[in-house]
C-alpha cells in the first residue's frame, strides 16, 4: 500500500537545483529534529556501522573496502511533457554489490530522495540479502518526486519513462537488477515497470522477473504486499521466544499485552501494526503520521485508523483517541516497543536521550542514526536492526522472482497430491482407532498448502533462522554486544566468503 494519491490540479514540485546544489525538494525537507543530529549523512552512517562490525573481523587487506563501497551509480534526468510544458525529473539507481546477481532493491518515490540516500539503502540491501540467505546483490533506486502531486495517468507516464531509462542502461533486467516497491511506490508502479520491460524486450521469456512486488494478476506472488510487515511480526515472535533476549531489553513474558508505538501507517507500518494487534494481542497505544499522532491506552483499532486515514488524509480527528499535533514527540512516549516504520533519520542525537521504549524495532530503513545508536546503547536500550527486521520484503520478493523464472505458482504440483496422501493417512488412523476422526480435525489435517501458506512458512523460517544466526554471533563473541553489529558481522562474513571463493 502506498500513500493516498490526490488528483493533481497544478504541479507544485520544482525539481530545479537550489542555489546550494540540493534539489528544491531537498531544500524544503522538513527535518523533524534538525537533521541526523550529527553531521554524518545516511551513507556515512551505514558505513560507520559497517566499520564497527568489520573491525571485529580479520578480512584480507582491501576486501572490506570492496564489500563496503558502491559498485556503480546511475543518475538520470529525463523530461516528461505535461499540458503546461515539460518537467525534468531526477532519478538514481545504485548497485552496491554484484557478488551475486541479480542485484535487488526497491525504488523509492519521494521529494527527499538523493544519491546519498539511494547508495545507503543499496548498501543495506547487500547486507540484508546476505543475512537472510537471499542470493542477490544489493541495489536501490529513487526518483525525486512527490507522488501526491500527480494523478494516476501522470504517474504511469513518469514511471514508464524512468523504467525505460534504467532498462536502456542495464540497471533493470531479470538477470542483473530487479527493483521492488519502497516508500511511495507499490504494486501499481511495479506492474507499469514490468510492462515497460516486456515491451522493450519481447523475446525475454523471463521478462516478468524484471521486478517484484507486482499485482498477483501480473505475475506477483501471494503475500508480497504484506511481506515486510509480516516479517516484522515473525521477527518479534522469534525474539520473544528467547527469554534472556527479552530480559536484556528489560521486558518479560510474551508479546501479548505489550504496548507498542508505531511511526508510519504505510505499507510496512500498517501491516506490522495490524498483524501484531490482531494476531499477537499487542496494544497499539500510539500511531505517528505526517499530520501528527494519535494515542490511546486501550489500544488503537488499526484497520479503523487506516480507513480514517484513507478518507481524511491523516490520523487527526480519529474518534476516541488523544491527538498530538507534534507527532514526532510521541517517539519519546512511554511504551514497551517502539516501531519506527516511516523513514530514516528519525531518532538522532537530539532526541535519543528522551526515548523511553526499552526495545526499538527498526521496521524502516535507517531510522536511528549512528550517533543516536551510541546514546541508546549506553542507556541499555535494545535495537532490532533494520537490516534484519525489515528483510521480509526482499525474502518474499525472492520467492516471487523464483516463481517468475520457473513460470509456475507455488503449490501447483504438490497441493492435491499432499491432500490425497493426508486423506489416506486419516483413513489409516480411523481404521486403527475404530472410530472416525472429527470432521473439523480432518479438514485442518487434509488441506494442502496454498501459495500464501508456503510463502508465509518460508518467510517465518527465514526470519527465525536469521535471528538465531545473529544471536549466536552475539553470544559467541565477547566483543560484540549489540544486535546491529552482530547482524552486520553475519552479513559481511557471508559476502566476504563469496568474494574469497570467487577469487576476486
Ligand atoms: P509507505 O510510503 O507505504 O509508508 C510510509 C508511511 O510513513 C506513510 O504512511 C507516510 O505518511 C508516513 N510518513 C512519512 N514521513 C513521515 C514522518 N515524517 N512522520 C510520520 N510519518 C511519516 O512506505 P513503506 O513501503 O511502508 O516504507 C516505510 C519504510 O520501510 C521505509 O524506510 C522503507 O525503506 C522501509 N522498507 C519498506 C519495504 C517494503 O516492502 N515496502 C521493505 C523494506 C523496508
Amino acid at each position: 500500500m502506498t500513500d493516498v494519491r490526490t488528483k493533481r490540479e497544478s504541479p507544485r514540485v520544482d525539481h530545479r537545483p537550489a542555489a546550494d546544489g540540493r534539489t528544491d525538494a531537498r531544500a524544503q525537507r522538513k527535518e523533524p529534529t534538525g537533521g541526523r543530529g550529527h553531521n554524518a549523512s545516511f551513507l556515512q552512517d551505514v558505513n560507520l556501522m559497517f566499520d564497527r562490525a568489520a573491525a571485529t573481523l580479520s578480512l584480507p587487506p582491501g576486501l572490506a573496502d570492496q564489500i563496503k563501497l558502491t559498485n556503480a551509480v546511475y543518475q538520470v534526468r529525463f523530461p516528461v511533457k505535461f499540458r503546461d510544458g515539460y518537467r525534468v525529473f531526477t532519478g538514481w539507481r545504485a548497485t552496491h554489490s554484484e557478488h551475486r546477481l541479480p542485484a535487488k532493491g526497491g525504488i523509492r518515490y519521494a521529494p527527499i530522495v538523493d544519491q546519498d540516500e539511494v547508495e545507503a539503502l543499496a548498501a543495506l540491501m547487500t547486507f540484508k540479502c546476505a543475512l537472510v540467505d537471499v542470493p542477490f546483490g544489493g541495489s536501490k533506486g529513487g526518483l525525486c518526486i512527490d507522488p501526491r502531486q500527480y494523478d494516476e495517468e501522470d504517474m504511469e507516464r513518469i514511471t514508464r519513462r524512468f523504467a525505460a531509462e534504467l532498462i536502456a542502461k542495464g540497471f533493470l533486467s531479470p538477470a542483473l537488477n530487479v527493483p521492488a516497491p519502497d516508500m511511495g511506490t507499490g504494486a501499481r508502479e511495479m506492474a507499469w515497470i514490468a510492462d515497460t520491460y516486456k515491451d522493450q524486450r519481447p523475446g525475454d521469456i523471463d521478462a516478468l522477473a524484471c521486478v517484484t512486488g507486482k499485482p498477483l494478476t501480473q505475475g506477483g506472488v501471494a503475500g508480497r504486499v504484506e511481506a515486510t510487515g509480516r516479517g516484522v511480526q515473525y521477527a518479534l515472535r522469534e525474539i520473544f521466544r528467547h527469554r534472556e533476549d527479552v530480559k536484556a531489553a528489560g521486558l518479560d513474558g510474551s508479546l501479548e499485552g505489550k504496548r507498542v508505538i508505531i511511526q508510519g501507517l504505510g505499507n510496512v507500518g500498517y501491516h506490522a501494526a495490524k498483524f501484531l494487534s490482531e494476531e499477537d494481542g499487542v496494544l497499539i497505544v500510539g500511531i505517528i503520521e505526517y499530520d501528527g499522532a494519535i494515542m490511546s491506552d486501550q489500544g488503537l483499532p488499526v484497520e479503523q485508523v487506516a480507513a480514517h486515514r484513507r478518507e481524511h488524509g491523516g490520523v487527526k480527528g480519529f474518534p476516541g483517541a488523544t491527538y498530538v499535533d507534534d507527532g514526532h514527540r510521541v517517539l519519546e512516549a512511554e511504551c514497551d516497543i517502539l516501531i519506527p516504520a516511516a523513514l530514516e533519520g528519525q531518532i538522532t542525537a537530539e532526541n535519543a536521550g528522551r526515548i523511553h521504549a526499552p526495545l526499538i524495532a527498526e521496521a524502516a530503513n535507517g531510522p536511528i542514526t549512528t550517533a543516536a545508536d551510541e546514546i541508546l546503547r549506553a542507556a541499555g536500550k535494545v535495537m532490532i536492526p533494520d537490516v534484519y527486521l525489515n528483510a521480509g520484503g526482499v525474502v518474499v520478493s525472492y520467492f516471487e522472482w523464483i516463481k517468475n523464472i520457473s513460470h509456475i505458482r507455488f503449490g501447483r504440483l504438490a497441493r492435491r497430491f499432499d491432500e490425497a496422501r493426508n486423506e489416506q493417512a486419516i483413513e489409516i488412523i480411523e481404521q486403527m482407532l475404530g472410530k472416525p476422526v472429527p470432521a473439523t480435525l480432518q479438514d485442518k489435517f487434509i488441506r494442502g498448502g496454498e501459495e500464501i501458506d508456503l510463502i508465509r512458512s518460508g518467510l517465518d523460517d527465514t526470519m527465525r533462522l536469521a535471528y538465531q544466526q545473529i544471536r549466536d554471533v552475539m553470544h559467541a563473541r565477547k566483543e560484540i554486544t549489540d544486535l546491529r553489529t552482530a547482524a552486520f558481522v553475519v552479513a559481511i562474513e557471508k559476502v566476504a566468503q563469496t568474494y574469497m571463493e570467487m577469487g576476486t
